[in-house]
C-alpha cells in the first residue's frame, strides 16, 4: 500500500480529482497531515465517513513502531528508535539549544561511506528511507517535542545525497506552504562530498542550506579517515564548493569533526583558513564524540587553541556542544542495530513496492 506521506500536494491533488472531489479536499487533508499531525484517518471528521475509509484502503499513514526513547539527563536531547514496516531500524534526535529545537533526521539506514570516526558507518548501507519515511521522523518527532522544530538537519544516518532524490522530495513535501509551511533556509543536507549531488543542488537551485563535512583539510588527511576522498578530492570538492556559491549564492557550511593529535593542530588550521578564503563559508567545529580508542576527543584547551586560530580569519566559526553524547545521540553516534541475515527476502520485496 502507498504511504500517503510520500505524496506532494499536487499528487494528492490528482488523487482527489480522479475520485471527482472537490479541489479544496487536498488542502484539509494537507492540513490534516501536517499542521493537525493526525495519525489515524478518522480523525479527519471534516471528510464524509466513506472518503476517510477509502483513503484509508489507498493509503499508509503512520509506518513506525516506536522502540525505545532515551533523553538526556543533562541538555534534555532525545534520541529515538524507530522499527520501519520491514522491520530495519533507524534513529533521529531531538536537540534544545536555548531557542533553538533541532531535528535531526536520518536518509538512510546505515551509511556505505564507512568513515572511520563514524558509528553509522560501521552498519554498513542496507538501503535507502523511502520520502515518507524520512518526512515520518518529522511528524513523530512534533508530536514528541516540548517546542516545534526551529531547525530540520540531515545529520542523522546515512548520505543524503546518496538519496538524492527522496532527500530533495521530503524536505519539498515538508517545506510546502499548504502543509508543514517548514523554512526551507532552515533544512539543512549535509554531505560528506558527493560532488555530483552537490552540483546538482546547484543546478537546480535547491533553497536548503548546504553544509559538507570536510574534517581535514588536506587530501592526504582527509582520506585517512574518509574512504569517499578517493573518489572525490579535496581539490574538486572545493571546486564543487565554488561552484555551489557561484550558482546559489550560498554560504556553504563546512563541518570539521576535531580528533586530537590528528587533525588539531595549528597546522591544521592555517589550511582550513586558507580553504575558507577560496569558498566563502561558515565553520563549524565538532569535537568529536569518541567511539573508540583510535579517535580521542581534543582536550578543551586545543579545542580553544583550533577555534582561535581561525576565528580571526573565518567568517563566522561555531563550536559544536557535543550534545546528547551521554545518551550516544550526539553526531556520528548514531547505530541501530540492524542484523541483516534476520530480514527475510520476502518482506524486503515489499519495501521494493513501496519506493
Ligand atoms: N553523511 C552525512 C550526514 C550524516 S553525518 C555527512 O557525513 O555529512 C553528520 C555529521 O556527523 C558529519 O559532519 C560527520 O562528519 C559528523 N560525525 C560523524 N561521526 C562523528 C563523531 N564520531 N563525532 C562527531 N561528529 C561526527
Ligand atoms: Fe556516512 Fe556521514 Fe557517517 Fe561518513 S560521517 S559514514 S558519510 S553518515
Amino acid at each position: 500500500m502507498k504511504n500517503i506521506l510520500d505524496l506532494k500536494i499536487d499528487e494528492l491533488q490528482d488523487y482527489f480529482a480522479r475520485l471527482g472531489e472537490p479541489a479544496f479536499r487536498v488542502k484539509q487533508v494537507y492540513q490534516g497531515l501536517y499542521q493537525k499531525g493526525y495519525e489515524r484517518f478518522d480523525e479527519f471528521t471534516t471528510l464524509s465517513r466513506s472518503l476517510r475509509q477509502r483513503l484509508a484502503e489507498d493509503f499508509v499513514l503512520r509506518s513506525f513502531k516506536e522502540l525505545d526513547r532515551i533523553t538526556s539527563p543533562l541538555d534534555g536531547t532525545t534520541k529515538l528508535l524507530w522499527q520501519l514496516s520491514d522491520g530495519m531500524k533507524i534513529e533521529s534526535v531531538i536537540i534544545y539549544e536555548k531557542k533553538r529545537v533541532t531535528f535531526c533526521i536520518s536518509s538512510q539506514i546505515g551509511c556505505a561511506l564507512d568513515c572511520k570516526f563514524c558509528a553509522t558507518g560501521k552498519m554498513g548501507w542496507l538501503r535507502d528511507l523511502t520520502v515518507g519515511e524520512i518526512v515520518e521522523q518529522v511528524l513523530q518527532m512534533k508530536k514528541l517535542a516540548e517546542r516545534p522544530p526551529t531547525n530540520i538537519v540531515f545529520m542523522g544516518m546515512g548520505e543524503p545525497m546518496l538519496n538524492y532524490d527522496n532527500v530533495m522530495r521530503a524536505a519539498e513535501i515538508l517545506a510546502d506552504e499548504g502543509g508543514l509551511n517548514f523554512s526551507r533556509k532552515k533544512i539543512t543536507i549535509s554531505t560528506s562530498g558527493i560532488i555530483p549531488g552537490i552540483k546538482r543542488m546547484a543546478d537546480e537551485g535547491r533553497p536548503f542550506r548546504l553544509a559538507i563535512s570536510l574534517n581535514a583539510a588536506d587530501q592526504q588527511k582527509r582520506l585517512q579517515t574518509m574512504p569517499i576522498a578517493k573518489k572525490y578530492p579535496l581539490e574538486q570538492l572545493l571546486k564543487a564548493a565554488q561552484y555551489y556559491y557561484q550558482k546559489t549564492r550560498k554560504r556553504i557550511t563546512f563541518e570539521y569533526v576535531l580528533i586530537a593529535g590528528f587533525n588539531d593542530s595549528i597546522e591544521d588550521a592555517k589550511k582550513l583558513v586558507k580553504i575558507s578564503r577560496q569558498v566563502p563559508c561558515k565553520i563549524n567545529v565538532i569535537p568529536v564524540n569518541s567511539i573508540d580508542d583510535h579517535f580521542p576527543a581534543p582536550s578543551q584547551e586545543s579545542l580553544e587553541r583550533f577555534e582561535e586560530a581561525i576565528q580571526e580569519s573565518v567568517y563566522a566559526v561555531t563550536v559544536r556542544n557535543r550534545k546528547g553524547w551521554d545518551i550516544q545521540a550526539a553526531c556520528g553516534m548514531l547505530y541501530a542495530a540492524n542484523e541483516k541475515q534476520k530480514i527475510k527476502p520476502e518482506k524486503l520485496s515489499l519495501t521494493d513496492q513501496a519506493h
